[in-house]
Order: C-alpha cells, then structure tokens, then sequence
C-alpha cells in the first residue's frame, strides 16, 4: 500500500507518494495561487493527489490514507482546517476531509505542519525508534509536535506543543500571539536575525557588517554563525544570547516531558555543530533537573521532506 502526503505551506503546496517506510517515491508541487478560496484549495489538494498517482502509475485503490499538513490549527477529528493566518483565504473552519470526500472517498487525516514534521522524523528520521520524541522547529516562529507512546500529542483541543509560546521572561519581548516574552522571540530564527542587526548597531566594527555589504536588512540566521567562525567578538556575542534564550525553552521541555530526544529542525539547525548543537547540549544538560539522563539534542534528518512524509503516514499515529 501506498501513502499520500501533502505539505501545505504559504507559497507551495508539495505533495509525496509515500511508502510505509517512509521513503518518498515521487513529489508534484503547485504554488499558493494569491486570492484561493478555500473551495478552490480543498479541490486543488485533490487534484494534486490523483496526479501524484497517475505520475507514479499507482491506481487510487491503493492509497491506504492521504494526509494533509496545514499551517494553522487543525482538528482532525472533525475533519477541519480551523485557523489559517498563512493563507490566501481567511474562512474559519473549512471542512477539508469533506471537501476532498466529494472528489475521492479514501481515509484523509489532518496535521498542523509541525506536528507532522515530529511524526516523520519519528517514523523515518533522526527520531526513529525514540519515545516520546519531540521535533522543534526554528523559523519565523518556533514550531513543535510530540509523539508520545506511539501516538501523536495534540491536547484535548488541537493546541498542545504550542511551544513557541511558553513564556520565558515576565513581560518580556512582545509577541505576535499578544502575549510577552514567549520562546519563540528569543529562539527563532526571526529572533537570531533581530539579536544580529542589534548587536550590530552597538559594534560599527563588527565583521558583521561586511557580511551583510553595510546593509542590515540582508542579515539572514546563518550570518552570525559566519562572522563568528572569523573569529567576531560581536557575533559571539549574539549567539551566546541566542543559545541562553534557545537552551531555557529546552531545559523546560525536557523537565517537563523527558523526552529520549529532541530534533532541531528549521534553517538555523543547519548551522555547524561546534557553533550550534555542541554548546547548546552543554548548556541544556548543564540546566536540566535530571543530570545523568540524558535527552539526546539531535539535527533533524529529513529536513524539507519530513512534513510531506509526516502528514503522509499521520493516519499511523493519530
Ligand atoms: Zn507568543
């Protein structure tokens, strides 16, 4: 049998024939078109599906689940897209797996996008065989998604793991939610990329500046992470504040949870471990409450995949 996964992101919608391991046969994508409706898109993840299997020469009986990753809140029990702030359209609960059962009645399940990149990386990736397992993800904001016992943690309404939003600092830096000083505005790559233009302004002499040609609106997360391996004292600077705010959201995860591990994901992940990974395993175990076991700090593996894999094989864990 087959798996059909689709990563709905705000730009493109990227859809995988997926195999029960985990391995991706083929992908088709299709941009965001700017003013979809919610009809048009529910129609458009249809045809994207049946192409996938005409593409890979598979017949539609043998897709055993297709599972639809969304940037919003999702329930999935009910069969809808709840909140979408990253879409053309701005509908509040479209029905999804209604929708798509007017075109083709195969099983559909929904994921928050984050929550499905945390059940690839478990099914397939550098979470494989760890439980609970716990993905973070560092962009805009800071995504999360936990699979516990074998099945995926999403609270009693959806919003469980909404883990950029633990607070960190009281009435610290205001947040997109409303609320002060959550995690994720001291730990994102968003938060990395305003700790550098900051710290910038304060050192005229920073290595900083010509990395980014004079101008700070081109600092981008990796840019710190270049300037300290030429040895700046400023962009050490920024990452030792980046790795305080990034390592306490961890520690209180871990205290809370214990995972067996927890994947970074996320652009910032990518940077070189001595920079990264290595100080940052320091600091956490260092902070936790539990100092013998420890949990493993690892770099997702799937990297743009795991979503589509994720939400493919979403129907094994929910
Ligand atoms: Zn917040």
């Amino acid at each position: 049998m087959y798996y059909i996964g689709i990563d709905v992101g705000g730009t493109n919608l990227v859809a995988g024939l997926v195999e029960e391991s985990g391995h991706i046969i083929n992908k088709v994508s299709t941009p965001v078109v700017k003013d979809m409706t919610a009809r048009q898109f529910g129609a458009e993840l249809v045809r994207l599906s049946q192409r996938l299997c005409e593409v890979g020469g598979i017949g539609f009986d043998r897709i055993e689940a297709v599972g639809i990753g969304l940037p919003g809140v999702v329930d999935n029990k009910a069969g809808l897209f709840v909140q979408n702030p990253n879409m053309p359209f701005r509908d509040k609960n479209v029905p999804l797996r209604a929708m798509f059962h007017e075109e083709w009645d195969v099983p559909v399940f929904l994921g928050n996008d984050a929550n499905c990149a945390a059940v690839g990386e478990y099914w397939a990736g550098a979470a494989k065989g760890c439980d609970p397992a716990v993905m973070v993800t560092l962009g805009t904001g800071i995504g999360g998604g936990m699979v516990c016992g074998g099945k995926l943690f999403t609270g009693f309404a959806n919003s469980g793991m909404e883990i950029g939003h633990m607070i960190i600092q009281p009435n610290g830096i205001l947040c997109g939610c409303g609320g002060r000083g959550c995690w994720e505005r001291y730990g994102s790559a968003t938060a990395l990329i305003q700790l550098t233009q900051l710290e910038m302004e304060r050192d005229r002499e920073s290595k900083l500046w010509e990395l980014v040609e004079g101008d700070p609106s081109k600092v981008q997360g990796r840019t710190p992470f270049q300037a300290a391996r030429l040895g700046d004292a400023a962009a050490k600077r920024v990452l030792r504040n980046y790795l305080d705010g990034l390592s306490i959201g961890m520690i209180n995860l871990i205290n809370i949870l214990q995972p067996e591990i927890i994947c970074l994901g996320g652009g910032v992940s990518n940077a070189e471990d001595d920079l990264l990974l290595a100080p940052l395993r320091e600091m956490v175990w260092r902070g936790c409450f539990d100092k013998t076991n420890h949990t493993r700090i690892e770099k997702a593996s799937l990297g743009n995949d795991a979503g589509v894999v994720g939400a493919a094989l979403l129907c094994n864990l929910v």
